[in-house]
C-alpha cells in the first residue's frame, strides 16, 4: 500500500454497524470484519482512535418517548457504548492489535478512564484507543463524542463509517434519485441539514478545521483504500 494520507485519525463506528443483519446487539463476525479493516490501517503506521456508538443496544430517547427520564435513558445508552467498545477491542486483540478502551464514565474494574493525557500516551505507544461512554454527558450523541475526541487527540480527520458510501441529498435507500456528493464544506452540510453527523459534531469539526470523511463501513478494505488516497467517500472540508 502507498504511504498513508493521514498519520492520526478518529474513526466513528455506529452501534448499528456492529449489529449486522440482526435486529439487536453485536454480530461478532461483523465486529471481526470491521476490526480487520482497522488492523490494516494500523499496519500502515496510522494512529487510530475509535468512538463507538450504542444504538444497537439502547438509545436514551426510547426511554423518554415512553414517559421515562431521559437522563437515565442516556445513561443506559452510554453503557451500551461500553459493551460495544469491549466487543471491538476483543476483535482487535484477536488480530494481535494492541488496543485499550478508555471510558468517559469511570468503571475501573472494566477499563481505563478517559483523559487526554492517557490518550496521547497510548497512541504514542502504538495502541489503538477505543473511546467508550460517548461524551459522558446525557443529551449528547456519540457523533459529538467523535468530534470532541478527534479534537482532543489531534486527529487530522474524522472517518465516519456509515451504512452507505458517502453523503447524499436524501436517504438513498428511500429516495432512488438522491444526489451523491464527492465534496462538501462543513457549512454546506449544516446549511442543507444533511443527515451525516449531528449539528454539534459538525460544528466542533468545523471550528477545529477537522475534515470529515464519510464512507461505507461495510465496504471491506474501504478504510485502508481511503487512507492510501483512493476509495469511495465524501470529503467535508472548510
Ligand atoms: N449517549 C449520551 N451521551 C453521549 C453519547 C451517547 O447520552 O455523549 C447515549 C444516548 O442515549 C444515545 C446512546 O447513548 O442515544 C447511543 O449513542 P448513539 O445514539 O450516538 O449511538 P449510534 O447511533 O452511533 O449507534
Amino acid at each position: 500500500m502507498d504511504k498513508p494520507v493521514y498519520k492520526r485519525v478518529l474513526l466513528k463506528v455506529s452501534g448499528e454497524a456492529l449489529m449486522g443483519d440482526q435486529g439487536f446487539g453485536i454480530d461478532v463476525n461483523v465486529a471481526d470484519r470491521i476490526a480487520s479493516d482497522i488492523a490494516e490501517v494500523r499496519a500502515l503506521g496510522v494512529e487510530v482512535g475509535i468512538v463507538v456508538g450504542g444504538g444497537n443496544i439502547f438509545r436514551g430517547v426510547a426511554v423518554a418517548s415512553k414517559g421515562g427520564e431521559r437522563v437515565t435513558g442516556d445513561h443506559m445508552g452510554m453503557l451500551g457504548t461500553v459493551i460495544n467498545a469491549l466487543a471491538l477491542a476483543t476483535s482487535l486483540r484477536k488480530m494481535q492489535v494492541e488496543t485499550v478502551v478508555l471510558s468517559a464514565i469511570a468503571m475501573p474494574e472494566i477499563c481505563e478512564s478517559f483523559s487526554q493525557r492517557a490518550t496521547r500516551g497510548h497512541l504514542d505507544a502504538g495502541r489503538v484507543v477505543i473511546f467508550a461512554g460517548g461524551t459522558g454527558n446525557p443529551f449528547f450523541t456519540t457523533d459529538s463524542a467523535a468530534a470532541l475526541r478527534a479534537a482532543e487527540m489531534g486527529a487530522e480527520a474524522i472517518f465516519k463509517g456509515t451504512q452507505v458510501d458517502g453523503i447524499y441529498s436524501a436517504d438513498p435507500k428511500k429516495h432512488l434519485d438522491a444526489e451523491r456528493y464527492d465534496h462538501l464544506t462543513h457549512q454546506e452540510v449544516l446549511a442543507r441539514g444533511l443527515q451525516v453527523m449531528d449539528v454539534a459534531a459538525v460544528a466542533v469539526a468545523r471550528e477545529n478545521s477537522i475534515p470529515i470523511i464519510v464512507f461505507s463501513i461495510h465496504d471491506r478494505g474501504g478504510f485502508g483504500q481511503i487512507m492510501s488516497g483512493g476509495g469511495r467517500k465524501t470529503i467535508v472540508t472548510e
